[in-house]
């Protein structure tokens, strides 16, 4: 019999179709570190979402384990190369979010334009600031996308329904993809100076680290709106802070962080900030996606264990 441990929290899809395929499934969102090294060796499959983190020392101790499952996109949890060189399987869901993280951008560039979490908070305290900010429309203006992947192309196509211009880089090839959908390709400077929304879709690869920064921040245009939902380290936290009080960055949209929660004293400072827009990683976050992604992957387990 084959033996799955879920580590993090899933679609009960994920639960129900693999025992129905005969798996025997322990189902430990939450589970602790010390557990896990304890468990893991009785194990076939390990499902994760972005909370456990496979080392090199969880792989060591997996001796049963074919296969690592991440329900969802980013692989930085796990240390890929060291589970391929053991021989194990690492299988994602990168397609099931996209829909999910691509309609928060837009919620994010409304939400930060006319700067409806400060209104909220302002009436919430007992205030009425009709006509003390004006807001900007997205109709019109320039969305700069880095990294013009599956969400980054998503956005593009939702923010030209909604009229704006559109311009994209990446480190491929994408003009087939840019063509396609009517955006501009431009190189990395470009698009940090003629941008009035940055949104940010990049895997995190060590390139990508803090491409993001002061050099960046200084090249931009006065007022610009910024978007992250890739990963934190793809920005400069104190950089982007420092921005933002200077009054070169107008708004900022997070749903992540270089340390999620946040721990050091300028993060906490940029979440609290009242031009800023946090939430806690929640981009696939919806019924839809962590259905979609359960799907991928269940099809994707049975297909392997089946091989
Ligand atoms: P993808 O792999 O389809 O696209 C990423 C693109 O970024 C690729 O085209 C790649 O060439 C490009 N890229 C990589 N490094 C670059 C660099 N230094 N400069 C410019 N371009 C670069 O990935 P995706 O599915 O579109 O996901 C994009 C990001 O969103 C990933 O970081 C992923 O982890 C993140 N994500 C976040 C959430 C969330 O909950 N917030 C959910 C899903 C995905």
């Amino acid at each position: 019999m084959v033996r799955a441990l879920i580590t993090d929290p899933v679609d009960e899809y994920i639960v129900n179709e693999l025992s129905r395929h005969g798996v025997i499934v322990d189902y430990k969102p939450g589970i602790s570190r010390d557990e896990l090294l304890r468990v893991i060796p009785n194990y076939e499959v390990l499902v994760v979402r972005s909370r456990t983190k496979v080392t090199k020392d969880v792989i060591d101790t997996a001796n049963k384990l074919r296969i690592i499952a991440r329900a969802g996109v980013g692989l930085d949890n796990i240390d890929v190369e060291y589970a391929k060189s053991k021989g194990i399987e690492v299988i994602n869901a990168p397609e099931g979010s996209t829909q999910s993280v691509a309609e928060l951008v837009i919620g994010f560039m409304i939400t930060a334009a006319r700067l409806v979490m400060l209104q909220d908070r302002l009436v919430k305290d007992g205030g009425w600031p009709k006509g003390k900010y004006v807001g900007t429309e997205l109709f019109g203006k320039v969305l700069g996308i880095i990294g013009f992947g599956r969400i980054g192309q998503r956005v593009a196509e939702l923010a030209r329904a909604i009229g704006m211009k559109v311009q994209v880089y990446d480190v491929i090839d994408v003009r087939d993809k840019a063509i396609k959908l009517g955006v501009d390709v431009v190189n990395f400077e470009t698009l940090i100076k003629d941008s009035d929304f940055i949104s940010i879709h990049v895997s995190l690869t060590p390139n990508a680290k803090h491409m993001i920064s002061e050099r960046e921040f200084r090249m931009m245009k006065d007022g610009v709106i910024i978007i992250n939902t890739s990963r934190g380290e793809v920005i400069d936290t104190r950089a982007l802070l420092k921005a933002l009080n200077d009054g070169k960055v107008a708004a900022v949209a997070l749903d992540v962080l270089e340390n999620e929660p946040p721990r050091e004293p300028w993060e906490i400072e940029l979440v609290k900030h009242p031009r800023v827009i946090i939430t806690p990683h929640i981009g696939a976050e919806t019924r839809e996606a962590q259905r979609r992604i359960a799907e991928i992957l269940v099809n994707k387990v049975i297909k392997l264990l089946n091989e």
